[in-house]
């Protein structure tokens, strides 16, 4: 479900409001220290709150919902609860921010990395920290990019699968969490917070062991990557990736994106092209690319991978014209959210790499 960046957005606040309101007249009226309250309560002063109270039992009567949650005390921006038993940090998000997914903006907030029954914990009912920013600096978001696996060689460009299970297992192990190119961007358009040690996944080319090893270590993970396709390269050869293979992926959750049709390098203009050749050839590895992604596997693609990681100008214009949100580079570094949405950096991870040197590509602070 979605999570609202402004609780005032969002169309469950009157039902939150409601059960937090009917909660806490239920405890004033009945178990209330004060004894003035429950005197009120006597000579019927409190008789419309006892009515919406009513009301309130009716609407949760209906929705056949049984809320275990018991707030202490509701403000505009946060509310305070007593953990109960049975409660986690993910029933907490998915209770008071609809996204059981936004637990570590509980965790973070409190600085607990979970609930314990009896604890008192503050819930943040919007992200407080936009863009990440800090009181001494700002978030940074590592992009990582993979080309091609192999079950025990390794180059350049080739990964182990050994190597790259140990690489995303410390991702697990040391509290990154894997996010998707939208929630990104959502952090570039300075519209939402990030986890702390926030990591994107992303592949190229579209190389059968991207099927045949990586999505399964994905999978077992249960992280998030994109993988930008350039089309001609989708033929399912012994290599290759086919379209059956993309489209399990994509309905497994992989992120299907563009990168050109024929892989031409978009920066370059060739020597016998004039500029009008070129700046049609650009445009048109970006937009059939995306017709053939859309025919086969039914998505508008948003984001590009330039071929060898090189843009200009004019490229970004057309990417712009063709409404592309972003495209990624292959300059080794992280991005703050005032990053330029055409030349995000990206890390690309050698198969030569030690764990030592994979660490030194997830900078998430500055
Ligand atoms: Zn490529």
């Amino acid at each position: 479900m979605k999570f609202y960046g402004d609780i005032r957005e969002c169309p469950f606040r009157c039902v939150s409001y409601l059960i937090i309101e009917g909660t806490l007249i239920f405890k004033k009226l009945f178990f209330s220290d004060n004894p003035m309250d429950r005197q009120e309560n006597c000579r019927g002063t409190q008789a419309p709150d006892f009515a919406l109270f009513l009301l309130l039992l009716v609407f949760l009567a209906g929705c056949g919902q049984k809320s275990m949650f018991i707030p202490i005390n509701s403000f505009p921006d946060v509310v305070a609860v007593k953990v109960q038993p049975g409660d986690t940090l993910p029933s907490l998000a998915e209770n008071y921010l609809h996204d059981s997914s936004l637990d570590w903006l509980i965790a973070e907030f409190n600085e607990v990395t979970e609930a314990g029954a009896g604890e008192e914990l503050l819930v943040p009912l919007g992200f407080y920290k936009k863009g990440n920013l800090t009181m001494t600096g700002y978030g940074m978001v590592p992009v990582l990019n993979y080309h091609n696996l192999d079950l025990t060689q390794s180059s350049k460009m080739m990964i182990p699968r050994e190597k790259f299970e140990e690489q995303m297992a410390y991702l697990r192990d040391n509290g990154y969490r894997v996010i998707s190119l939208d929630s990104f961007f959502d952090f570039l358009d300075f519209n939402r917070q990030l986890p702390s040690k926030s990591v994107v996944i992303t592949f190229d080319d579209g190389w059968r062991q991207v099927y045949d090893i990586a999505w399964p270590v994905l999978k077992k993970y249960g992280y998030k990557a994109t993988l930008f396709v350039y089309t001609d390269l989708i033929v399912g050869s012994s290599k290759t990736l086919n379209w059956d293979m993309v489209r399990e992926m994509a309905a497994g959750g992989l992120d299907i994106q563009c990168h050109t049709k024929t892989h031409r390098n978009l920066n370059k203009k060739k020597t016998d092209e004039s500029p009008e050749e070129y700046l049609a050839s650009v445009n048109y590895e970006v937009a059939e690319s995306a017709r053939i992604i859309k025919r086969e596997v039914g998505v508008d693609v948003k984001y590009l991978a330039y071929p060898y990681g090189e843009t200009n100008d004019q490229v970004i214009r057309v990417l712009q014209n063709n409404g592309f949100r972003g495209a990624f580079t292959t300059k080794r570094g992280s991005n703050p959210f005032f990053a330029d949405y055409y030349r995000i950096k990206r890390a690309m991870i050698f198969g030569g790499f030690s764990l030592e040197k994979f660490k030194k590509n997830l900078k998430t602070h500055n």
